[in-house]
C-alpha cells in the first residue's frame, strides 16, 4: 500500500526555506498561534470583500459584509479600527475603479497540482502543491493573474521588491498546468492602509489640565480652550475619505511573467521537498533566528522557542489547527501574509 501524499503550499516551502523548526511547528505539529496577527488578519479581511466587489460588484453587498464581518465593533476597539479602514477603502475603492479594463475570469480559484523533478520529470511520491490565486482576469486576449495586496507603504523600494514574489511565478505555472490556461502576467492590486487613528478626544481631567497650562501661560490668565470631543464615526469616516483621494491609496502594477524562471522555481521547490524529507527523516529542524523578527514583528513561534518548547507555554499560548485552512476557509488566508 503507497503512503498518502502530504499536501503542501507556497506558504509551507516559504516558511520551510526561512525556519525550519517554524515549518515543523506548523506543519507537523499543526501548532497555531492563539492571537493571530493583526495586520493578517485585516488583509485576509480586506481580500474577501475584494472578492465580494469584483464577483457582484454592490457596494451595498460590500459594506453589508464588512459590517458583518465586525459585530463587536461598538466595544471592540480592534475591530472598530479594522471596520473604519475596511469601510474607507473600499467606498474609495468602488469609486477609484468604477468600471475595468479586464474582465474576470474566476475569482479565489483553487488549484491543485504535481510537483516535478524537473532534470527527470519524475512527480513528487511524497508531495502535492495546492494553492488559491485572488484571480484570474483577461484584457484582450491575454489572460493574467489578479493579486491583491495590502502595503502599509507603497514606495519605488515596494514596486521593485514584486520582483522577489516568488509565489505568484509558481502560481502561474500551476493554473496553466492545472488548469489549462495561459498566464501572461500578473496584475497586482495594491491597497494602502491610511494610518490615520480616530480621535478620541480628551477626558475631562485632560481637558482641565491642558486648560489650566494654557492659562498659566497667558497673561489675561484666562483661556478660551474647548474641551476636546471624540471624533464620531461620520467624521473619522469623512476624514479617511479625504485621505482616499490621494492618488498614491491604490496602485495597479503589471508585471509580465519571464518564463524562463519556471525552471529556477520548480528546481527550488524540488530541492525543498528533498531537504524537507531528509529533515523529518532525521528529526532535524533548525532554528533559523535570523528569521525571528521578520517583517518588524515577532514570528508566531517565538514564545515557544524562546521558553525551550516549555509545554506549559505550547497549552497556553497554541490551539492545533490543521494546516493549509487557507484554502477552505478564506478568513484564516495565510497565503495572503505580507511578502514584504
Ligand atoms: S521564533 Fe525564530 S527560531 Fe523559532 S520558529 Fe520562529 S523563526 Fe524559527
Amino acid at each position: 500500500m503507497t503512503n498518502p501524499r502530504m499536501m503542501s503550499t507556497y506558504s509551507m516551502w516559504s516558511l520551510f526555506r526561512n525556519c525550519r523548526m517554524a515549518c515543523k511547528l506548523r506543519y507537523l505539529d499543526f501548532l497555531v498561534a492563539l492571537e493571530s496577527d493583526p495586520n493578517l488578519r485585516f488583509g485576509s479581511a480586506i481580500h474577501q470583500f475584494l472578492e465580494c466587489w469584483h464577483r457582484h460588484r454592490d457596494l451595498a453587498q460590500v459594506l453589508d459584509r464588512i459590517d458583518r464581518a465586525y459585530p463587536n465593533r461598538a466595544g471592540d476597539e480592534d475591530q472598530q479600527r479594522d471596520w473604519h479602514l475596511a469601510t474607507a477603502i473600499m467606498q474609495a475603492y468602488a469609486g477609484r475603479y468604477p468600471s475595468e479594463e479586464f474582465a474576470v475570469v474566476e475569482l479565489e480559484k483553487k488549484f491543485e497540482g504535481e510537483i516535478v523533478n524537473p532534470a527527470t520529470a519524475a512527480t513528487s511520491r511524497s508531495f502535492l502543491l495546492a494553492g488559491k490565486v485572488d484571480g484570474i482576469v483577461r484584457i484582450g486576449d491575454e489572460h493574467f493573474l489578479l493579486e491583491h495586496k495590502t502595503a502599509s507603504l507603497l514606495d519605488s523600494g515596494y514596486l521593485e521588491r514584486l520582483w522577489t514574489d516568488f509565489q505568484i511565478t509558481l502560481y502561474v505555472w500551476y493554473v496553466e498546468q492545472t488548469l489549462g490556461i495561459r498566464i501572461n502576467g500578473v496584475i497586482y492590486n495594491i491597497l494602502v492602509k491610511a494610518k490615520l487613528q480616530q480621535s478620541r478626544g480628551e477626558t475631562e481631567a485632560e481637558y482641565e489640565a491642558r486648560r489650566a497650562e494654557l492659562i498659566a501661560k497667558s497673561k489675561t490668565g484666562k483661556s478660551t480652550a474647548q474641551r476636546h470631543m471624540p471624533e464620531t464615526d461620520d467624521e473619522f469616516q469623512a476624514r479617511l475619505a479625504i485621505k482616499y483621494i490621494e492618488p498614491g491609496m491604490f496602485h495597479r502594477e503589471i508585471l509580465y511573467i519571464s518564463r524562463d524562471r519556471f525552471a529556477v522555481l520548480q528546481a527550488e521547490l524540488w530541492e525543498l521537498t528533498q531537504n524537507f524529507l531528509d529533515a523529518r527523516r532525521r528529526d532535524t529542524w533548525y532554528q533559523n533566528t535570523s528569521q525571528c523578527f521578520q517583517y518588524g514583528r515577532p514570528c508566531a513561534y517565538f514564545p515557544l522557542c524562546r521558553s525551550d518548547f516549555s509545554p506549559l507555554v505550547r497549552d497556553n499560548h497554541y490551539r492545533i489547527e490543521p494546516p493549509h485552512t487557507e484554502l477552505s476557509d478564506p478568513s484564516t488566508t495565510t497565503d495572503n501574509a505580507p511578502v514584504f
